[in-house]
């Protein structure tokens, strides 16, 4: 894999956070108390540069219709009005309520705004009930007005040493978790130039985008492998010929072969390409790399399909479904519905898996065979875990083991793309 360094930073969006107005207002909220901490243990060591703006910073989406919570922060925190230009200073440690009142929100006694950034203090981190978080928070109210909208501004670095945790094991060898290191950067900067500054959020902290658990993820081990691959991602050309990042996919585990993206996916800028992978049978337990048979009768199918995707009443009610396309590895890539009234439809087989099982798992993958039964379907002889595009976790630890180092785990699984760095933390 060829290596090049650049230090030219990507624009993000979760770096333009509000600046302080000059005119702004300041309040002191002074407390005297200590920080308890909840009983929860300290970070390894504080978020590097919390306080530069040089940071490249991502946006997780920690909650979309909160009613309320408490939060705390060890070295106080800001208040800073979006809406309405108020600044204040909160310099009590503990936990304070967070809700709405009146259709603004509220912290402790006061109340400050309809549209807030908190900025945490020294050492840069907060606790949201009991969940720890760097950063600073977003918090705003809804649209209609009702709930609450918070959003974890972090850099990324720091966001990631929350998300290689929650998604692989920390004890397993250093090489997978700096592939996966590699892979979840790629992967959150791609989404974030797919989507933009118009949304107010880059990423979720569940698995639509990549789990992320904050510093309850964090440990020393996690904390080298993102030392070590700091600022490093993947580009590949994409179909119109120029070399750019793209969302670096992973899965659990593909079964023995990753899928193509566009088979999975229908991603028209990148193609890539499935690759055979026998290492994660050889490290899965027999009982979790195969599974089956699952069932379900025809109206659930028909329910939950029409639950998910409304456009599909037009077919009044669901009574069949068939395979149309199987990829060349034998994933499910289309089904066809068939309604009572005669009419049909498709979807792509990884839709159709989690409109039926929206936890995945269950239903484990589309690497599986749908077998007719009296009032309903069948999946069996199914294998692997996930959606099998891109890098396979079970099968990077099993590369690992076999002496290879992250950037061959990488080039195996996405065989096209080249490691670059760019600066994703303040100079030092
Ligand atoms: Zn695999």
């Amino acid at each position: 894999m060829d290596y090049s360094k650049t230090t030219k930073p990507l624009k993000t969006a979760g770096g333009r956070q509000t600046a302080s107005c000059g005119l702004a207002m300041w309040i002191c909220f002074m407390g005297s108390a200590f920080f308890t901490g909840c009983g929860k243990r300290a970070p390894i060591e504080p978020a590097v540069g919390m306080d530069s703006p040089e940071q490249t910073w991502v946006r997780v989406l920690l909650f979309g219709n909160l009613d309320q919570c408490t939060i705390a922060a060890p070295g106080g925190f800001i208040v800073e009005g979006i809406d309405n230009g108020v600044t204040a200073e909160f310099s009590d440690t503990q936990p304070m309520r967070l809700c709405l009142e009146n259709g603004r929100i509220r912290i402790g006694h006061h109340r400050v705004g309809q549209d807030v950034m908190i900025r945490s203090k020294d050492p840069y981190y907060f606790l949201v009930d009991d969940a720890g978080f760097r950063g600073n928070l977003h918090v705003r109210v809804t649209e209609d007005g009702t709930r609450i909208q918070m959003i974890n501004h972090v850099p990324l670095e720091s966001y990631l040493l929350g998300v290689i945790g929650a998604e692989m094991y920390s004890y397993w060898e250093p090489e997978a978790l700096k592939a996966q290191t590699v892979a979840a950067r790629t992967y959150c900067l791609a989404i974030q130039h797919r989507f933009g500054p118009a949304r107010l959020w880059d990423v979720t902290r569940v698995q639509s985008s990549q789990m992320y658990h904050g510093l309850a993820a964090e440990n020393a081990r996690i904390r080298q492998a993102v030392l070590e691959t700091t600022g490093q991602i993947l580009v590949a050309k994409g179909n119109d010929g120029s070399e750019a990042i793209f969302p670096a996919y992973y899965s659990s585990s593909c079964g023995g072969h990753t899928e193509n993206s566009q088979a999975v996916f229908g991603e028209d800028w990148i193609n890539l390409p499935g690759v055979a992978c026998p290492w994660c049978e050889k490290i899965t337990r027999r009982r979790d790399f195969f599974w089956g048979p699952v069932d379900y009768p025809i109206d659930g199918v028909s329910h939950r399909l029409m639950e998910r995707y409304p456009v599909l009443q037009r077919l009044e009610r669901i009574i069949d479904v068939n395979v149309l396309e199987t990829g060349s590895h034998g994933r499910i890539n289309t089904i066809e519905l068939i309604g009572t009234n005669g009419q049909k439809d498709r979807l792509r087989g990884e839709d159709f898996r989690l409109a039926l099982d929206p936890s995945g798992l269950r239903l484990r993958s589309t690497l599986v065979e749908l077998i007719k039964i009296k009032d309903g379907i069948r999946f069996d002889h199914g294998r692997g875990f996930g959606h099998g595009v891109g890098l396979c976790q079970y099968g990077a630890q099993g590369l690992a083991r076999e002496g290879c180092d992250y950037t061959e785990i990488l080039s195996f699984y996405y065989p096209h793309a080249r490691l670059v760095r760019i600066q994703t933390t303040a100079a030092q």
